[in-house]
Formats: C-alpha cells, sequence, structure tokens
C-alpha cells in the first residue's frame, strides 16, 4: 500500500493555499486533479511532438498518432474492451450511442428504459430522440432506501430495446447492481448503456465480464484532462453504429459521387482529435494503474462513513448508504442552514465541496429537495482532511447557533 502522503506529492495543486489556509479539495465527483505525470505528458506533447494524427509520415505525426492510439490501447486493455470510441467525455459519449445507434436501430413505438437515479446526460439526450422518433421513456423509480427499484425495473423491461443505468449515482454514491440489470435487459432481448462516469475511477471495471453493450465515461473524473472521454462498444452493438457525425479521419474514401467509412473506431471519430489529452489520460491511466484502487477505495470509504456519521450526530440528514461497492460520496443537507451560505463558509478555510442540484435534478424531485451539499473523496484525500473538514463544521454550526 502507498501511503497517502506520498501519493499526494504526484499532485502540485494539493500544495496549494486558499485564504491562507491549506486547500482541501472534496469535489472529486464534479473533477479530480491531475497528477506531475498527466501536466509533464501533455507539456511534452506541445513541447515537442506536437503534430496532426494519421494523416502525414513525418517524424512529429508519427509521435502525435502513437501517442494518440496508445490511449486507446491502455483503455481496452484497462477495461477489458474490444472497441473504444475516443469521444470529449460521458456526455459526448452517450449522445454517440443516442445518435449513432439509437436512430439507426430503434423505430416509433419503441421503448427505452432510463432510471430516476440518471444524470441530465443521460436524460436529455434520450428525451430529445423521443421526441424526434416517437420513443416512450420508462423511468424505473429510486426508493426510500436510495436503491432502484427492480421489481419495477423488471415489469418495465418488457418489450425495451435499451437501458440506460448510471453505475453509480453522483449524488447518492450508490452503485447499481449492474450485473443484475444487464442480466435481466439480455434475457428480454434489450441492450444495456452503463454511464460509469463515476464507477470507472473507483473500480477496476471488466466491460466484457459485466456484458453492457455501451459503457461512457470520463478522463477528467480519473485524474485525466478535461475534453476528453469514451465510449466503450461491445462488437455486435459497434457494427450496428452508423456514423453520425462526418469529415476528415473517419472516411476511406471520398468522391463527388458519395463515400466510404473507416472500419474502426475511427468511424466515429470525425476531424482532428483530442491529442494532447488522450496523451494525458493515458498517463492518468498508468497513474491509476499504479494504485491499488480495491485498498485505496476502502480507505476512502471508511473516511465517508466516518463522515456521514458525525454529519448524522450534528443533525444534518444525510442521503447514501455507504455499502461496500458505493463511492465515497457524501451528499447532505443542515435542516435549516443555506447550502451555498455554508459552502461559501467552508471555501474561507480551504474547503471545496459542492452544493446544487448536481445535474440530477429528477433524483432531487424524488427525494423532495432541491439540492445537497456534496462531499467526494478521491485517492489523495486523508481522514485527517475529513476529520479537520467536521472540526470547522461544527464551528460553523455553533457560531451561527
Ligand atoms: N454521468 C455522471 C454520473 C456524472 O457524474 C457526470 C459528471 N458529473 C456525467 C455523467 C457527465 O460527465 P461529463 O460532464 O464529463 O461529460
Amino acid at each position: 500500500m502507498i501511503e497517502v502522503k506520498i501519493l499526494r506529492e504526484d499532485f502540485p495543486i494539493l500544495q496549494r493555499e486558499i485564504n491562507g489556509y491549506p486547500l482541501v479539495y472534496l469535489d472529486n465527483a464534479a473533477t479530480t486533479q491531475k497528477p506531475n505525470s498527466v501536466i509533464d505528458a501533455m507539456n511534452d506533447y506541445y513541447s515537442n511532438s506536437n503534430a496532426n494524427v494519421h494523416r502525414a509520415v513525418h517524424t512529429l505525426a508519427g509521435e502525435a498518432t502513437e501517442g494518440y492510439e496508445s490511449c486507446r490501447r491502455a483503455l481496452k486493455s484497462r477495461f477489458n474492451a474490444n472497441k473504444a470510441i475516443i469521444t470529449s467525455g460521458t456526455t459526448e459519449a452517450i449522445n454517440l450511442v443516442a445518435h449513432a445507434w439509437g436512430r439507426a436501430n430503434l423505430s416509433d413505438g419503441d421503448a427505452i428504459i432510463l432510471t430516476e437515479m440518471e444524470h441530465h446526460s443521460d436524460i436529455v439526450p434520450w428525451q430529445m430522440l423521443a421526441q424526434e422518433m416517437n420513443i416512450e421513456l420508462r423511468y424505473v423509480p429510486v426508493q426510500k432506501d436510495l436503491t432502484l427499484d427492480m421489481e419495477l425495473f423488471e415489469a418495465a423491461i418488457k418489450g425495451a430495446k435499451l437501458v440506460c443505468v448510471v453505475h453509480i449515482s453522483n449524488v447518492l454514491g450508490v452503485c447499481n447492481p449492474v450485473e443484475k440489470i444487464v442480466e435481466i435487459a439480455k434475457q428480454n432481448g434489450a441492450r444495456v448503456l452503463l454511464d460509469a462516469a463515476q464507477s470507472a475511477p473507483h473500480q477496476e471495471i471488466n466491460f466484457e465480464q459485466i456484458g453492457a453493450d455501451f459503457m461512457a465515461f470520463s478522463a477528467h473524473k480519473m485524474c485525466g484532462p478535461t475534453g476528453i472521454g469514451a465510449l466503450l462498444v461491445n462488437d455486435e452493438s459497434f457494427d450496428e453504429m452508423q456514423p453520425f457525425m462526418g469529415g476528415g479521419d473517419m472516411i476511406e474514401t471520398v468522391s463527388i459521387h458519395g463515400s466510404t467509412y473507416q472500419k474502426n473506431e475511427q468511424k466515429f471519430e470525425a476531424g482532428t482529435p483530442r491529442i494532447a489529452e488522450a496523451i494525458g489520460w493515458t498517463e492518468a491511466i498508468k497513474w491509476l494503474n499504479s494504485v491499488d484502487i480495491k485498498i485505496e477505495h476502502k480507505r476512502i470509504l471508511e473516511s465517508a462513513r466516518w463522515l456521514s456519521g458525525e454529519l448524522r450526530r450534528m443533525g444534518m440528514t444525510v442521503y447514501g448508504r455507504h455499502d461496500d461497492n458505493d463511492a465515497a460520496v457524501v451528499s447532505f443537507l443542515h435542516p435549516t442552514m443555506n447550502s451555498e451560505d455554508l459552502a461559501h463558509l467552508l471555501d474561507a478555510r480551504g474547503f471545496a465541496v459542492r452544493t446544487g442540484h448536481h445535474c440530477a435534478q429528477p433524483l432531487l424531485d424524488r427525494l423532495e429537495i432541491s439540492g445537497t451539499v456534496r462531499v467526494s473523496l478521491y485517492f489523495y484525500n486523508t481522514h485527517d482532511e475529513v476529520v479537520s473538514f467536521v472540526n470547522y463544521l461544527e464551528e460553523i454550526l455553533e457560531r451561527f447557533a
């Protein structure tokens, strides 16, 4: 096990002070910090290898292409997938499924299953498609214990063509039973799209073993750069996808009469791709590969459980259960104190937390709240930071009692 102190040394931003206090970064579900290796690799690319990919024989073009493609190889290897389409993030990856698979394989009257726990990026694209194609959207409810109602899921699956489900909720940290969901979906002939934005950073995911058809996630939530993400696709579903963005790089031939397309992932990557970001992401994956993710996850989950207990003791409502596979995310509300005011006071002492609806308004509607304060931990957070957070929160509450 690497000591957290050593692990933290890789992240230059953790040396920062905010208002004279050490930064305590507790907003990792929004985005994670970047290790030196990621920052250096991207700088090195722009300083020494900058060129466009795939289209020239010169040395720099070769290095850029190798850098870009090494990201794809790293993704396939870490997540055990045959096809990795590089996108701008989870949002684009889900929109890609809607446009490239949905439009080509769904028809008027078909049903898609979503859950009330989805992030907006796994709701809005389907609502847009439903307007265009007269598709029925069926939402699996979230129960009082913050789990999905699996009985209603089984009832809703009949006749559905696609199930879109978030692996780990960005608000609750709850990990959904995706293996069970995939099993039921497959028995009923439905495809499964997994939103793994929050699980890819926290779990070792074997895409093939889970058996989902699509998996979307973002680099920036796993120590990689912003502006890049991926869609993993199994072979069967890949063959059913039609490109929706045309342009350079995705074609084999173009004439004034028509075009033929690439056979591989590039078919869905029209235009100059995110080369520096791909190079940075490769380093982030290497960094994650060097961490014992199971041990580190257990450690931060223990801190999250402790934090939940302390918050409840202070009279807060905590929205989470913190089972073994759940994320180290703690959403909470003070009975009377405004969340934004609380977040401002916390920021004054260097604690970075998030407030608001976390792009999951249907879930908050179900919980009958309009937002939460969210603390989300990652592997470079220490238990001492969580303790200092609790101590300062107590100080605030005493001051405003
Ligand atoms: N799904 C979930 C569960 C998320 O937490 C997020 C990011 N908050 C997204 C999708 C969207 O990710 P991105 O903004 O990187 O596309």
